[in-house]
């Protein structure tokens, strides 16, 4: 029997299996201690985005926890690539992922003695925050748990220690919003639950200076703003900004520009989605159709 890749497709073990089948250890220091990186390309009406930016980012992540996986970047895009291919999805996300894996030496400690195993595969589109919500926009909670301490967790490293985004969700649905946004401990405006934040005030577009994975859509909407001519900052944030702003929305890879019309008790816009937020999200998506960062899937190479 043939495998069925529809629901999407992995490489694991050196190997192409249906998503759904691939597996690490229940020994292996990813699960265990969370000792893993990973970073998500997206594919968009059949062609990725930003592909080599991700696996720039994706570099950066290993050399930054000294992981090394078996493979080359080269070969790690090749293999992105295949498995976009063998699932056919034409609108699909797509992980790579690196664990330390299992000591080679039974019992060891050293996280030297381990081998690093490469996990990627390519499932159906994800949005982050469903597009019926996205289109009243969002409702942020302001979370009372503050995101790790970068001096601890380096966020620029994407990571999966989400302890603190996770009790932030919790918050956020137990208050009836849809998401939460974390504050660092300084009360500084850091990330959400798998997203950046952006701010509109006056005019002017600003997302937070710490605290934050350097997102690939947050890098995008910054230079639309330029291309667009709207005056955009990097700067630090504090929750006075948040109840005055005209504006927000949140930006990710699994999603793009998804706009929000409260957070915590701040409504914005008579509760709706602003005009930047909305000439952003539209700006991102035809920019996709023209070809911006794009790179086709070769949906032919299917070989296993
Ligand atoms: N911040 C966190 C914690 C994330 O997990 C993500 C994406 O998953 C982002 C920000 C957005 O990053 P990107 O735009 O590269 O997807």
């Amino acid at each position: 029997m043939t495998a069925d890749f529809s629901k999407g497709a992995a490489f694991s073990d050196g190997k192409f299996v249906p998503a759904g089948e691939a597996a690490i250890s229940v020994l292996d220091w990813g699960f265990t201690r969370s000792d893993v990186t990973y970073d998500v390309v997206h594919v968009r009406d059949g062609a990725f985005f930003r592909l080599q930016d991700h696996l720039d980012r994706f570099e950066r992540s290993l050399q930054g926890l000294r992981l090394s996986p078996p493979y080359s970047m080269a070969e790690i895009g090749e293999i992105a690539m295949q498995c976009v291919a063998l699932s056919g999805l034409r609108n699909s996300y797509v992980a790579m992922i690196c664990t330390r894996g299992k000591p080679r030496i039974f019992g060891s400690r050293r996280p030297q003695d381990c081998d690093n195993k490469l996990i990627v595969y390519a499932i159906p589109w994800i949005d982050v925050i469903p597009l019926d919500v996205q289109e009243r926009g969002a409702h942020l909670h302001i979370a009372s748990v503050p995101r790790i301490a970068p001096a601890s967790i380096d966020p620029t490293i994407k990571n999966y220690h989400w302890g603190d985004l996770t009790r932030g969700l919790f918050e956020a649905h137990d208050a009836g919003a849809d998401t939460a946004l974390l504050l660092d401990a300084e009360g500084f405006v850091t990330e959400g639950p798998g997203f950046n934040v952006f701010l509109v005030k006056d005019g002017k577009v600003l997302t937070p200076d710490r605290g934050v994975l350097e997102g690939i859509t947050r890098r995008s909407v910054l230079e639309l703003c330029e291309m667009l001519a709207i005056p955009a900052r990097i700067a630090p944030l504090t929750s006075d900004d948040l109840a005055s702003a005209d504006e927000m929305f949140c930006t990710t890879t699994a999603g793009g520009v998804m706009p929000v019309s409260r957070i915590g008790d701040h409504i914005m816009g008579n509760g709706r989605p602003g005009v930047v937020s909305l000439r952003l999200k539209l700006s991102y998506w035809e920019q996709h159709k023209a070809g911006w960062h794009q790179t086709p899937v070769d949906y032919s190479i299917k070989t296993t």
